[in-house]
């Protein structure tokens, strides 16, 4: 399924922010959504316009430099979307969510999408990533 949309693609940032909207029930400050979401203002606010130029969310200024973001219809749609796309693990396996590396990493804390540190550049991460999928194709092999 294609993430693109009238006005653009939706890359990871973007799903971010309208997944992070999403589970705080369509709505928050602008100032909160960048650390709930993963990332930083300046790749956040970027993101932020192409949303709602995308017409995925709206921006609403509620008193002097704070700004309230909320989700629209079409962004309440788009959110559920992702949501159920990043939900499609049929099984969580305990002993594998044990592996993954974030969960022994130095930089945890400071991690985020757009960040020095970033799943998106992440060595370790994408070995774990390839090696479950090596895992996953050689357990359908096996199925077959
Ligand atoms: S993505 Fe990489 S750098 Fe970030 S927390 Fe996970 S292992 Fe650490």
């Amino acid at each position: 399924m294609s993430n693109q949309q009238e006005g653009g693609e939706i890359g990871p940032v973007e799903a971010s922010i309208l997944l992070t909207l999403i589970r705080l029930n369509g709505k928050c400050l602008q100032k909160d959504l960048w650390k709930m979401a993963g990332t930083n203002s300046k790749v956040g606010i970027p993101a932020l316009n192409k949303l709602i130029k995308m017409g995925l969310v709206t921006k609403r200024r509620v008193s002097e430099k704070v700004y309230e973001i909320k989700l629209t219809r079409k962004g309440l749609r788009e959110a559920k979307r992702l949501e159920a796309k990043a939900s499609v693990i049929p099984e969580v396996d305990l002993n594998l969510l044990a592996t993954i590396p974030c969960f022994y990493c130095p930089y945890i804390t400071s991690c985020g999408v757009g960040h020095e540190n970033s799943p998106e550049t992440c060595e370790m991460l994408g070995s774990w990533l390839y090696n479950l999928a090596k895992l996953k194709d050689m357990v359908n092999l096996e199925a077959q």
